[in-house]
């Protein structure tokens, strides 16, 4: 394979419905590529740019972290205040000895949403980071090789 074969064949985007090859070009905020035969999506580029959702996501974790650290009911009765936030109340499902049941609490309530939160942090500064870097390309990325030609704030796989 010659070198103009390889570049030919990095700008190519294969549509997953029918086959049908495509030349990549670079699309506009909200713009999508559709198969011209099938009209199936091929790829889209975010109305948001990398700033923006490293934003959002800052945001979220911010929130998530405010959440979890009040209490989601607070009772106040004849003067006696008690309040319950997650943590406490998985706390409190473990000293009753349902392990089970705090770990499935723990885990969808705390565990996914964190670690969701803290994958898009760690894409989205990674990709901000790339930009700052223009050496940095995903085309070299060992995980997703080629997955994002061009600008890494550019289209995105649907
Ligand atoms: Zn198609």
């Amino acid at each position: 394979m010659r070198a103009n074969d390889k570049d030919m064949s990095e700008n190519l985007v294969a549509c997953a419905e029918c086959d049908a090859l495509h030349r990549w070009r670079p699309l506009a905020p909200g713009e999508r590529a559709r198969c011209i035969r099938c009209g199936a999506l091929l790829y889209r580029r975010s109305r948001l740019s990398c700033d923006q959702m490293l934003a959002l996501v800052s945001g979220a974790l911010l929130v998530f972290l405010l959440a979890n650290a009040f209490p989601i009911v607070d009772l106040e009765v004849q003067g006696i205040r008690n309040g319950a936030s997650l943590i406490g109340s998985i706390l409190a499902l473990i000293e009753q000895d349902r392990l089970l049941v705090a770990l499935l609490v723990f885990a969808t309530t705390v565990l996914f949403p964190l670690v969701d939160l803290l994958t898009m942090f760690a894409l989205f500064a990674t990709l901000k980071c790339s930009c700052w870097a223009p050496w940095w390309r995903w085309s070299n990325c060992p995980i997703w090789p080629g997955s994002c030609p061009g600008c890494p704030c550019g289209p995105l796989a649907p």
